[in-house]
């Protein structure tokens, strides 16, 4: 069975067990409207060899889009670089921006409350964004912000090979699984990600959670099945 069929068989599999299929486009493919497809492709071949050292100096480097110009600082990621999980958030705000870490402040105090009642303590997984820079006023990013921004998050998932990927967070789950729709639509189901099948778990931001406390035991069950997909 060649690589193609494995990947098809794979995919029918999973598809048969409810585990919804996903496998993102290529980094330095079709650049997204007003994305510079040139800063693409450089960040990809800048990137796709050395270690989470020489990442993270091309991630504080980088001026491939204007958010450097108004950010204090890029924000890599932070925990383990050998964890299981790996969780994604949208871009740092301004605590994060502060700080040069992100998920800091009530929302990350409720996010590492979160994981610890997953077993997987703040310490123990890894923490990255979408966006490594602050939108200012805290706008959301747009689409080519995200695709120059993408090849950084896929070397650090390419590095860190989880075994699970939590995305929190509307905009986080939107751009990676590359999707409108709604994250209580895209709640309860286990995504996979890219060729080597990566479970992937969506569920709501910490800072809606404070917003919306009512909402805090569809959060807990999604990290029921997060701690399902990896067999916990
Ligand atoms: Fe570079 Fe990403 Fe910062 Fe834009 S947001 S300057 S692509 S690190």
């Amino acid at each position: 069975m060649n690589p193609e069929q494995a990947s098809a068989w794979q995919q029918a599999v999973l598809q048969e067990l409810g585990v919804e299929v996903w496998v993102r486009r290529s980094a330095g493919g079709e650049a997204a409207p007003g994305a510079a497809a040139e800063p693409v492709a450089r960040i990809s071949a800048d990137i796709e060899s050395g270690d989470w050292s020489a990442l993270n100096q091309k991630i504080q480097a980088c001026t491939a889009c204007e958010l450097h110009q108004s950010c204090t600082q890029a924000v890599c990621g932070v925990g383990d670089e050998q964890a299981d999980w790996l969780v994604i958030g949208e871009a740092p705000g301004a605590d994060e921006d502060r700080q040069g870490e992100p998920f800091v402040g009530r929302a990350g105090q409720l996010l590492n409350e979160m994981l610890r009642a997953a077993g997987r303590p703040r310490e123990l997984v890894y923490i990255a964004n979408i966006l490594k820079c602050r939108p200012p006023n805290n706008r959301d990013p747009k689409p080519g912000e995200v695709e120059c921004c993408m090849p950084f998050l896929e070397r650090q998932i390419s590095l860190l090979q989880p075994k699970l990927i939590l995305v929190v967070g509307r905009i986080a789950a939107q751009n990676l699984l590359q999707t409108d729709t709604p994250i209580g639509k895209m709640r309860g189901r286990v995504y996979s990600y890219g060729d080597s099948g990566i479970p992937v778990v969506v569920t709501y931001h910490p800072a809606y959670l404070l917003r919306s406390p009512g909402q805090k035991r569809k959060a807990w069950e999604d990290l029921q099945l997060a701690m399902n997909a990896t067999g916990e």
